[in-house]
């Protein structure tokens, strides 16, 4: 079975949300632009990579497309706003009274964090994390089995940050590079191994002194004549020989 990741693009349609109180709710000035891009391209690295992918907006608490699901992980895609007077951001998973696989959803949190920060070069700033964060919507509308956690991918007007950011590649690689280490999957293709031209032509050598010694052994079985008369073939072979001995 291929492992089953929801991704949400924070604040995207939230206007329209069926809970009333969210509506309000659309985000950074510049983030959602850069959750909805992000979320997309998330998306489209892990399929490449093998897993199965459901692309969610901000409403997704309405849904039952997401909330009657089981998800092997889901993750909401953020951006913090520049209130901080730096870059930076943070993962952060469920206060577990929100969540009965907290153990899980930390786990998978941390291998993404492991990966994030260091592929970005954002700034991990954990000071920053809310019940906002810990106590999200959506915590309360997946299911049971379904572990989650949500990353602020840096400060969406912040001068540093903005730029990488708008580097879909590189955030999205990213995130998906923790993904895959969570699950076990390589997100680097293995590398068939080169073969060293070097080594062929070692082996010919290798080849050619055998014969030219078995050529010798023949030679040396021969009468010779006394005074031996001069073999040019014996000599050539050890003309050979040196050469070969010489090239090694
Ligand atoms: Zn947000």
């Amino acid at each position: 079975m291929k492992p089953f990741i929801g991704i949400q693009a924070g604040h995207q349609n939230i206007e329209s949300n069926c809970a009333f109180a969210l509506r309000g709710g659309t985000g950074a000035p510049g983030e959602k632009d850069n959750n909805i891009r992000i979320r997309d391209r998330l998306g489209q690295i892990l399929i490449s990579k093998g897993f199965q992918v459901q692309l969610d907006d901000a409403n997704a608490n309405c849904q039952k497309n997401t909330i009657g699901k089981d998800f092997d992980f889901y993750i909401a895609l953020h951006c913090e706003a520049n209130t901080h007077g730096k870059g930076g951001g943070f993962l952060a998973a469920p206060d577990p009274a929100f969540d009965s696989v907290n153990i899980e959803s930390k786990r998978i949190v941390k291998a993404i964090k492991d990966e994030y920060f260091k592929n970005t070069g954002i700034e991990e700033h954990e000071e920053w994390i809310t019940t906002a964060m810990t106590q999200y919507y959506m915590w309360s509308s997946l299911t049971a089995k379904t572990p989650c956690g949500i990353i602020e991918m840096g400060v969406a007007q912040d001068a540093h940050d903005k730029v990488i950011l708008a580097d879909t590649d590189r955030v999205a690689n990213a995130i998906a590079r923790g993904i895959c280490k969570a699950f076990n999957i390589p997100f680097d293709a293995p590398q068939s191994p080169q073969e060293d031209p070097r080594d062929r032509r070692i082996k010919e050598l290798e080849k050619e002194v055998e014969d030219l010694k078995k050529q010798i052994v023949e030679l040396q079985k021969r009468p010779v004549s006394c005074p031996p008369a001069a073999d040019p073939r014996k000599e050539q072979a050890l003309i050979d020989i040196q050469h070969i001995i010489n090239n090694l």
